[in-house]
């Protein structure tokens, strides 16, 4: 007997080639695809409602005689089939009919319908119902609920829950095995992986259905349960895979006294001790795969320069990959300021470069000159070899997918070794996420924010406020310090966006005639955008207009005051990023966070969050509620995620448990690792890129 895996749907009665390929839509290949295709929704057929006893939009079973069956002409010719029990009467209407059901129909006949009780013309009416009818006796009733399933095109209920009964009694006689090891789903109170199929596609009429779909019942939790414990396995087994390479051991501090000495502030214990755990992976044989969180303004650069000290002093090169340009830019000033007077040397790659430029630093690179190299994607191209890449720093890891993350390491392969990787980002992962997302990966937190940082002050106001909000700027320039102001528009263009800049641009400048005001713009060449943030960064420009470009990595302390109009089209996180581009000063800084018309009730949750707390880890959480795993994450994204059953919001306290199973699973049923794996991921996933 095959595996309900192993086993294909067209080996049950009614599926031919075309129907098979119409189920493939559905994602239904094998049994066990079919098994895991979940109801949405049950119907009760298993008991009879008297007539007389009937509401509207009910869905029930009634039973009864044929009384009458006549064509009628309202505005519509349709069949009305008169029926009654002994409690009362209903009507059946049917505007597509034929001849021959008007002949089935007639007085006498048993009849058994299934459908939704609507208030009608003559009372109360089933609109083309399902029913069956007899000469004597109908068969007996369901004796579970009835399924409702997600279908397709060519794909009908009544066919997928005929395949259904014929896929339940080949499981009813051929119990599948079980993944997860009895003793582990006893503990959590889990049924096996049979009782839960037969629960959620038969259950009984008294069985709680609610718990059913909201996925609270412990057969729905089974699955979800098992489902985790293979993507954790699967995580693991990458893991693993990123163990067993080899990679250079690192085991020196290099110039670390130096720069540090030369700073005027010393670092967060926080950053200490991220600094240890890097230090600690670095010295190891095999490459360190670490994610570093923090949020906005906690020093994540400092912690990665100490680490490239290491790796160069080691002898190696360090890259260092930012997802734009401007975010780039603002790694090649911090990395240029803190390592050139230490006598190292600090290249630029983005793709801007002239040709010239480019063949300079390709040489540069591939001959180990440049020994830190800053830049964007453009580190990839294939022109780029490194003479001994030794450690690769990422920023802003979630705009990167997975797959880039493991080419950029590919890259740097000579012969059994890979470099070190080491991964920032500012936008806090909520841990349900960073699991199933990063379980690859280990994970450190600069949970600390540098002292004397004060927590921003965030308003929300109206846009007919306008005029107190430039007046603020206008004092908060006088102070001696510098303001953004930030503009956003729901288009997508460019254009538009620049345009919007530009007219704010204009109206700045008039207002606040005595202070210089910049602007930086998606639309501008590269060369030109950096040139303005210079001016600004220099504090050259009091205020500095912007659109969304400024999102991610800019670093002006001196800048306290950010306004960012339209807030209300943003996201949680978009907006939480922006604001951190002030308060990186000693002095107290403020948000004001514009809008325009009125807010719908989300964006006016959004704002609120906000306004109410500086955590970027609660409003990452709370902006993963709202928008759910899928947007939050970009499309990008989404497929590494692609869960059968977990929903991960809902499901989020099995988590926890799935991984502890998951551990138990590796250390003492090895061979259900396999097995598990395939089950639930695409093969490909599993085992590639490891
Ligand atoms: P992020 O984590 O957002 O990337 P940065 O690395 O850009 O933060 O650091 C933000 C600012 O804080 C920078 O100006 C940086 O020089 C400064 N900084 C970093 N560490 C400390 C520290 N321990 N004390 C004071 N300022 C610090
Ligand atoms: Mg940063």
């Amino acid at each position: 007997m095959s595996t309900l895996a192993e086993q294909s749907v067209d080996t049950l009665k009614g599926v031919g080639p075309k129907a098979a390929e119409r189920l493939a839509r559905l994602g239904i290949v094998s049994l066990e695809d079919l098994f895991f295709h979940l109801p949405f929704r049950y119907e009760d057929r298993t008991r009879i409602v008297p007539m007389g006893a009937l509401r509207p939009e009910q869905h029930v079973v009634i039973e009864g005689e044929v009384r009458a069956a006549d064509v009628v002409f309202g505005r519509r010719r349709s069949l009305l089939v008169r029926i009654g029990d002994n409690t009362g009467f209903v009507s059946l209407r049917f505007y597509h009919f034929s001849a021959a059901q008007k002949h089935y129909l007639e007085p006498g006949t048993r009849i058994r319908v299934y459908g939704e009780v609507r208030a009608g013309a003559t009372g109360l009416e089933f609109y083309h119902p399902e029913y069956e009818t007899a000469r004597g006796d109908l068969p007996p009733l369901e004796k579970s609920l009835t399924p409702v399933y997600p279908t397709t095109e060519g794909v009908t209920q009544r066919f997928l829950r005929g395949l259904m009964k014929q896929a339940l009694d080949i499981l009813r006689r051929h119990p599948p095995r079980d993944l997860l090891p009895r003793d582990l789903l006893q503990q959590q109170d889990l049924p096996s992986l049979q009782a839960a199929l037969l629960k959620l596609h038969a259950p009984g009429p008294d069985d709680p259905v609610d718990l059913l779909l909201a996925g609270e019942h412990p057969a729905v939790r089974r699955l979800v349960v098992e489902e985790m414990v293979a993507h954790q396995l699967g995580m693991l087994h990458k893991r693993a895979g990123q163990k067993a390479q080899q990679a250079p051991v690192i085991n020196q501090a290099g110039q670390r006294a130096q720069l540090l000495g030369a700073l005027p502030f010393t670092l967060t214990a926080a950053q200490q001790r991220v600094i240890a755990e890097i230090d600690k992976d670095l010295a190891q044989p095999s490459p360190m795969l670490r994610l570093v969180q923090g949020d906005v303004g906690s020093g994540k650069t400092l912690v990665a320069a100490c680490a490239a000290l290491s790796a160069i002093a080691s002898g190696y090169q360090v890259a260092v990959m930012a997802p734009t340009e401007i975010l780039a830019e603002q790694h090649l000033r911090n990395f240029s300021s803190w390592l050139e007077p230490l006598g190292i040397s600090v290249a630029w790659l983005v793709g801007s470069l002239t040709a010239r430029q480019r063949r300079d630093t390709y040489q540069a690179i591939a001959d180990g000159q440049a020994q830190v190299v800053v830049g964007t994607h453009a580190l990839f191209q294939d022109a780029v070899v490194f003479d001994a890449l030794g450690l690769v720093i990422i920023d802003e890891q979630h705009r990167f997918g997975v797959h880039q993350r493991l080419a950029l390491r590919e890259k740097g392969r000579r012969g059994k070794e890979v470099p070190h990787q080491l991964v920032l980002t500012a936008t806090p992962i909520p841990r349900t996420l960073a699991m199933s997302l990063y379980g690859d990966l280990d994970t450190s937190v600069i949970d600390e924010l540098p002292p004397g940082r004060q927590a921003i002050d965030t308003v929300v106001i109206g846009e007919q406020r306008r005029p107190d909000v430039v007046e603020r700027i206008r004092n908060a320039c006088k102070a001696g310090t510098q303001a953004y102001w930030v503009c956003t528009l729901i288009e997508e263009s460019d254009a538009l966006q620049a345009k919007a800049a530009e007219d704010t641009w204009r109206e700045l400048q008039q207002a606040l005639p005595e202070l210089a005001v910049e602007m930086v713009h998606g639309r501008m060449k590269p060369k030109e955008k950096a040139q303005h943030m210079a001016r600004f960064a220099d504090g050259d420009a009091a205020v500095l207009v912007a659109t969304t470009v400024i999102e991610v990595g800019v670093d002006v302390p001196n800048a306290t005051l950010m306004v960012i109009e339209n807030a209300e089209r943003l996201g949680l996180s978009q907006l939480h990023q922006l604001r951190g581009r002030v308060g990186r000063g000693g002095e107290k800084s403020y948000c004001v966070l514009m809008y325009s018309g009125r807010l719908s009730e989300t964006a006016q949750r959004r704002l609120h969050v906000m306004r109410d707390t500086n955590d970027g880890f609660r409003i990452a959480e709370e902006d993963l509620r709202l928008r759910g795993p899928g947007e939050w994450l970009g499309t990008r994204q989404t497929g590494e995620l692609a869960f059968r059953i977990v929903d991960l919001m809902r499901d989020e306290d099995w988590m926890a448990p799935a991984r502890d199973m998951a551990q138990v699973v590796l250390t003492r049923y090895p061979q259900q690792v396999e097995p598990l794996v395939r089950r639930w991921l695409n093969e490909g996933d599993a085992y590639a890129d490891v």
